[in-house]
């Protein structure tokens, strides 16, 4: 069996939110220099998932797939070192300003290129932008059953069989194989990679991809494949006005009921 996980590269959650800038004009997020990147913890979870998928089915080869800057090479090493067996990153100024829809494509398009896969794995959003959009996308592209919001997965006799996270419990779904599994936190805490894997991964194989050796339409990829109209970024302005209503607790009540009514929230 193979199984495909894709794993965007994001700015660290944790960091502070002084370390982002937002430039109006350029419709852009300007990360501070320093900031670390990492694997989007999600995704880390789709390779979790994976590999307890491997345990059970020693013949599985599991693949990492990013698209990103020469960087998210870090993020394949990362899903390397967690035990992948090998990775694949497209790497190409062509692929800059993707939106949703042209990083399905261009996933989706590298995946057929490596001659399709049992499984794909993304994670259920990607930590950044929380779009949850991309694995749909492949799914729709490769005309895949599209599972979201896995918190188990299991894989038999030709089909997957998920428990899903629901807003009020869970459900359980199954898909003939093969398909794609988007991966929910509720799956638990991806492994931490100890020292003998991380030197292993090392030496596992990170083929890397540009738009021309994926044999795609230019016209699909990066900015010009970008069907989302970004109308404006920018960072809200709250205006919190606080007014301490004085007098007798009554008056308090009064007063604040008819702010209430003026407001029309009552
Ligand atoms: C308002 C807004 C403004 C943006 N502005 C910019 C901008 O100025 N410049 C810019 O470069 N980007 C910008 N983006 C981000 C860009 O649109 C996203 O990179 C793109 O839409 C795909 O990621 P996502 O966050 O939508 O992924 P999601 O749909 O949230 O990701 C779901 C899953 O898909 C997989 N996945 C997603 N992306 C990748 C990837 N690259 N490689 C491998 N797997 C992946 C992962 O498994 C991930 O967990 C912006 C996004 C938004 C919403």
């Amino acid at each position: 069996m193979r199984i495909v996980v894709c794993v965007k590269q994001v700015p660290d959650p944790e960091a502070a939110f002084s370390m982002f800038k937002v430039d109006e004009q350029a419709k852009k997020v300007i990360p501070a220099p320093g900031l670390q990147w990492v694997m989007s913890p999600f995704d880390e979870q789709a390779v979790e998932a994976a590999l307890r998928i491997r345990k059970r089915h020693a013949d599985t080869r599991i693949t990492v797939l990013s698209m990103g800057l020469e960087t998210a090479r870090n993020a394949i090493k990362h899903g390397l070192a967690m035990g992948a067996d090998d990775g694949v990153l497209l790497s190409d100024a062509a692929f800059e300003d993707a939106d949703s829809y042209a990083t399905a494509y261009t996933l989706a398009g590298t995946i057929r290129k490596l001659g399709g896969c049992d499984l794909v794995l993304t994670g259920r959003q990607a930590a950044d932008w929380d779009a949850g959009v991309v694995g749909a996308g492949i799914g729709e592209l490769l005309g895949l059953p599209v599972i979201s919001f896995a918190m188990d997965i299991q894989v038999e006799r030709g089909a997957v069989r998920v428990e899903r996270v629901l807003d009020d419990g869970t459900e359980i779904v199954e898909a003939l194989l093969p398909a794609l599994v988007t991966v929910s936190n509720e799956l638990g805490a991806a492994r931490t990679p100890n020292l003998r894997e991380t030197m292993r991964a090392a030496r596992k194989p990170v083929t890397v991809w540009k738009a021309a050796d994926l044999g795609l339409a230019a016209s699909e990829v990066g900015a010009a494949g970008a069907r989302r109209v970004l109308e404006r970024l920018f960072l809200p302005v709250k205006n919190n006005r606080c007014e301490l209503i004085p007098g007798s607790a009554q008056d308090q009540a009064a007063g604040l009921a008819q702010r209430l009514r003026e407001a029309r929230l009552i």
